[in-house]
């Protein structure tokens, strides 16, 4: 089976995790610190906090402005339902905007249609790697805040800058399935030194001085609880990891685009609409997601083509609202987010996928197609 992603590990993350494991410290300590410094620079913000998830990130990021009940944060569907979710811990309700057909995105547009006089932040994700234009959102909010959820989104550009820069604050994810893993792990950048060190008490039981601190100085130093907050730190096991994953980064996404290029050339006659840039930056190809033509057979039809061949292809990106989760939340019409995730499917996109392996996907991708729909 060719599977729809592989997480690139090696012999490198397996040392320094051992290093790490060996060195006795494997809390959030020196390694955590170091991997901050490094993941910040690469995402062009001044400061990085680590945390345990990016879905930890998305909730830490709503809870430090107040977001709370009788709020709306202004999300797209069209998301890892972890998005939406984030808005509920903080006892606020998503509003769902609907997305553009060509990146899956939030647009100006779509957020002025469901804004509101409750409306305290609009959480803007770069769905599947794909970046938001998240300079007009910015524009179109006004006071609004526009945070980033950048779960996909390390290694994408927007308007020449890493993904992420400039936001108020943005999310990121370090779980497999993404470009840059620390098995489970995220982080949140922020250019406001205030605010980092606000979310670094949160992520760590509201305390006035970090455990790491305390150890690193010889004196006894009595912390503070000033807030009731949260166990979300990252450890230095995994810090280690990420800060060799960082390393590869760069020929990660060289790799991914090059692969994804390919792909444009082979699918060109079949009919679909394959993710590509947008004019305003350009993607890791965290996801390769096409667009099925209207006519023809349905999603489903296509992956189990996909599966008979060997080769394990994903329904498009999930909407939020069509979840049980979601049942009886209220939303406005959500057509582009609906046609997306019942008309797209995600291909196989990783480092081991061959030139014959992508021939293959093509082929039977194309006689799927020219099947009529059952
Ligand atoms: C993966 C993902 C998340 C969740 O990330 P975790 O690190 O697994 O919590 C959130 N939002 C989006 C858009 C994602 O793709």
């Amino acid at each position: 089976m060719i599977p729809v992603m592989k997480p690139l590990l090696g012999q490198e993350e397996a040392d320094a995790a051992a290093a790490a494991v060996l060195s006795g410290w494997v809390a959030q300590g020196p390694r955590v610190a170091e991997f901050e410094r490094a993941f910040a620079a690469r995402a062009g913000a001044a400061h990085g906090v680590a945390v345990s998830s990016c879905t930890a990130g998305l909730h830490l990021m709503l809870h430090s402005l107040g977001v709370g009940r009788g709020d709306e944060v202004v999300v797209p569907s069209f998301s890892f339902i972890a998005t939406a979710n984030a808005v509920r811990y903080c006892g606020a309700e998503p509003v769902f905007a609907d997305v553009d057909e060509a990146t899956g995105n939030l647009t100006p547009s779509t957020v002025h249609t469901v804004l509101s006089p409750r409306t305290r932040a609009v959480l803007a994700v770069h769905q599947g790697g794909v970046p938001a234009d998240v300079a007009a959102l910015r524009e179109a909010c006004g006071d609004i805040p526009v945070l980033e959820d950048a779960a996909c989104a390390i290694g994408s550009t927007v308007d020449g800058r890493s993904a992420g820069a400039g936001a108020p604050m943005a999310a990121w994810s370090f779980h497999p399935r993404k470009l840059l893993t620390t098995g489970e792990g995220g982080m949140i950048t922020t250019d406001d030194a205030e605010v980092a060190a606000r979310l670094r008490r949160l992520r760590e039981h509201g305390m006035s001085v970090s455990a790491a601190e305390r150890h690193a100085t010889g004196n006894p130093v009595l912390e503070t609880y000033t807030e009731t907050a949260f166990n979300y730190r990252m450890t230095d096991i995994q810090a280690a990891v990420g800060l060799v994953q960082l390393g590869r980064l760069d020929g990660v996404v060289a790799e991914r685009r090059r692969l994804a290029a390919r792909y444009h050339e082979l699918l060109a006659p079949l009919g679909v609409t394959p993710v590509t840039d947008p004019a305003h930056g350009t993607t890791n190809y965290q996801s390769f997601w096409i667009l099925l033509p209207e006519t023809g057979p349905a999603q489903a039809e296509v992956l189990s083509a996909l599966a008979a061949a060997g080769i394990s292809g994903r329904r498009g990106i999930m909407a939020a609202h069509l979840e049980p989760a979601y049942e009886g939340h209220p939303h406005g019409p959500l057509p582009v987010t609906e046609a997306l995730t019942t008309r797209s499917v995600i291909l196989p996109l990783h480092h081991e996928l061959t030139e014959d392996d992508q021939r293959h996907i093509a082929k039977v991708l194309g006689e799927a197609l020219t099947r009529s729909p059952s």
